[in-house]
């Protein structure tokens, strides 16, 4: 018996058509990106159309159907009566499609994301894989020359190294931001080159067994103006308290403020202007989330990301991230590369 799916009908008042890829690979095991997992009281159908046939059929517990490309309008043809459905994954299009076949829709949120929330036992496992590719990569590249290579350069090193290290894929691109780059949390790396005298803000993660990992790490090119310098002892200050506050039953709103108060305290709160971290698994942000606007509390078999950032806008970027799994007593680190400032050449 599939266990996530029996933890999911109890959650159930009607049938349930799970569309969101993740979601159906997390109940099935089946990755494609247009297949549907329909669960009902006594039985679980998978559809995928032919170029999925193959693999769909080898999935244990569940019944496999074949469907034409246009997967939506074939299940208006064969479901019927009340039906629940994803509201984030079904879009506008696709919902006319199966009410215009007089299928009954009724709206449910985030069931399936409740579940992939607390890890079991093989999920962990695969992270704590990913995670260590991670951070052997971290330690070879910081034995690498930074300046005089451009960003793009730096990232794709990285990349690289990930591979190299046993990665299946990336969690997301690469991120490598230097000097003024590294003021925006969410840059891109591009074609300037890696100066002496400033920090790098690199942000990458592997994907094991389909799941992934997270970690971000600042490297110092040389000495670095005093400003950036002192920002980057208050961020860590901030990470530690967010690691030592992180545990089960913890708000993510608690959580998030542990570390906050440390960056406000020390005059960069304008300068902390994202959430404390974020929920890791399948997809690289996912529940429960640290921030202000939290409604989520902390459970044992969480995988959260803690990655406080202080940004300072002309002269640089500073972000510590580590990826942590919650547990009653508290934290268990998976990223263990050192955090004190590693200066490169
Ligand atoms: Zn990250
Ligand atoms: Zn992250």
């Amino acid at each position: 018996m599939n266990e996530r799916i029996e933890r999911l009908r109890e959650k159930l008042d009607e049938p349930f058509l799970v569309t969101e890829p993740a979601n159906v690979r997390y109940l099935s095991g089946f990755q494609s990106t247009n297949a549907a997992l329909f669960v009902e009281d006594g039985a679980v159908r998978l559809f995928a159309d032919f170029r999925y046939a193959e693999a769909g059929r080898m999935v244990p517990g569940v019944e496999f159907v074949e469907t034409k490309r246009n997967l939506l309008a074939e299940l208006a043809e064969l479901l019927s009566g009340r039906v629940a459905f994803e509201a984030s994954a079904l879009t506008y299009a696709g919902y006319e499609t199966l009410a215009g076949g007089g299928v009954d829709l009724v709206p449910t949120r985030g069931l399936v994301e409740g579940l992939r929330a607390v890890k079991d036992e093989e999920e962990l496992e695969a992270i704590r894989g990913a995670a260590a590719i991670g951070d052997a990569a971290f330690a070879r590249l910081a034995e690498e020359r930074f300046v005089g290579r451009t960003e793009r350069e730096l990232a794709w090193r990285m990349e690289q190294l990930l591979h190299e290290e046993g990665a299946h894929g990336l969690s997301f691109p690469v991120v490598v931001a230097a000097g003024p780059t590294g003021a925006a949390p969410h840059a891109k790396p591009g074609d300037r080159t890696i100066a002496p005298g400033e920090t790098v803000v690199v942000d990458s993660g592997a994907v094991l067994d389909g799941y992934c990992s997270d970690c971000t790490r600042t490297f110092a090119t040389g000495e670095l103006p005093e400003e950036l310098g002192r920002a980057y002892g208050v961020c860590l200050e901030a990470q530690l308290a967010g690691l030592r506050a992180v545990r089960a039953g913890v708000s993510g709103v608690d959580a998030d403020a542990a570390a906050r108060n440390v960056i406000e305290e020390a005059g960069f709160g304008d300068a902390f202007g994202h959430g404390l971290g974020h929920g890791i698994g399948l997809v690289v942000h996912e529940g429960p989330v640290l921030r202000r606007e939290s409604t989520d509390v902390l459970e044992p078999g969480n995988v959260v990301s803690v990655e406080p950032g202080i940004y300072l806008s002309g002269l640089g970027g500073i972000r510590i991230e580590d990826l942590v799994i919650v547990s009653d007593d508290g934290a268990e680190v998976l990223t263990p590369f050192t955090k004190e400032l590693v200066t490169v050449d």
